[in-house]
């Protein structure tokens, strides 16, 4: 099977990426909002990047037309009816996620796959609600999806072998390095990490160093560009704090356990750069 037409569910700050460097990288794509207002901001999004990569110098202008020209934006779901790739980048919520799939598999064709973007949520559940459990897989590209090298694709214990040939020709085709991997909360890129945030976030709160003191030795020893604390701040505490649980809930497993300072500061609304404050002060 070739894919032609992509499309995306939802065109938030992941939708908007992944639609863009599909239609890019020459499919045609259609993108979904729930609403008008909320589909012009995202199709506003993909402009404002493609502009700004034709005046880097990146693409010309006939590049950044020709992508547009080739993205149609809709809120109407059945526009997903000749699509032979569907990747759904909706909220991370179980519940809409599993409506969604059982809606596409109606509406997508016999041979499409249907591919989730979560970041933490078993895609083996959404699959489930499907009529196609074995064209079901995870496609989680990193934020920006417009620039991180990386598209981590995961299968469950029902994808087969097609599936996950054509997406890994998919992947690579929008200029991704494609890492194959089993459907486990946080994948390999966000399992990893959450491990070390919550290692650094104990460390911290026990004393054992200052903020600056951890941050110095894993950007200057581990030559990372940012240390965990920066980083966890950079992300959004709230962010954080949610993948963390994901993942925990998923594996019981007491090195993933939620800092209780890291819950703390959520509920202070202490998130991060967003907030102004968090590991450190940005106001
Ligand atoms: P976002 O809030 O920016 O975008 C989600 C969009 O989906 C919203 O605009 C919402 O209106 C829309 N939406 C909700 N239900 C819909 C429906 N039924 N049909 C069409 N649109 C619908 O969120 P995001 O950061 O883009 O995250 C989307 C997914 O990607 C989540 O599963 C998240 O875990 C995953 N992800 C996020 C990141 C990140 O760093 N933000 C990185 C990798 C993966």
């Amino acid at each position: 099977m070739e894919i032609k037409k992509v499309g995306v569910v939802g065109c938030g700050l992941m939708g908007s990426g992944i639609a863009q460097i599909s239609a890019h990288a020459g499919y045609q794509v259609v993108v979904s909002e729930i609403n008008e207002e909320l589909l012009n901001k995202g199709l506003v999004l993909i402009k404002a990047f493609l502009s700004k990569s034709v005046e880097k110098g990146k693409i010309t202008e006939a590049d950044k037309d020709a992508a547009l020209s080739r993205i149609k934006g809709t809120t109407d779901i059945k526009d997903f009816g000749d699509c032979d790739l569907v990747i759904e980048a909706v909220v991370e919520n179980m519940d809409v996620k599993k409506k969604l799939f059982a809606e596409l598999d109606k509406i997508c064709p016999k041979h499409a796959i249907i591919a989730s973007n979560t970041s933490a949520l078993s895609v083996i559940d959404m699959a489930m609600v499907t009529t196609r459990p074995e064209k079901v897989i995870v496609l989680h590209f990193m934020n920006p999806a417009q620039i991180m090298k990386l598209l981590e694709v995961a299968v469950t214990v029902l994808t087969n072998n097609e599936t996950l040939e054509i997406s890994r020709k998919y992947g690579e085709s929008v200029g991704k390095t494609v890492v194959v991997t089993r459907d486990a909360p946080g994948l390999i890129a966000n399992r990893l990490l959450c491990g070390f945030l919550v290692n650094a976030i104990n460390m911290y709160d026990l004393g054992v160093a200052t903020r600056e003191d951890i941050d110095a030795a894993i950007r200057l020893g581990l030559n990372h560009p940012m240390g965990p604390l920066q980083l966890a701040d950079f992300i959004g505490l709230d962010t954080v704090c949610a993948m963390i649980t994901a993942v925990y809930d998923g594996f019981m497993e007491q090195k993933y356990a939620p800092p209780l300072l890291l819950k703390k500061m959520v509920t202070a609304g202490l998130l991060g750069r967003k907030s102004g404050k968090g590991f450190y002060d940005y106001q």
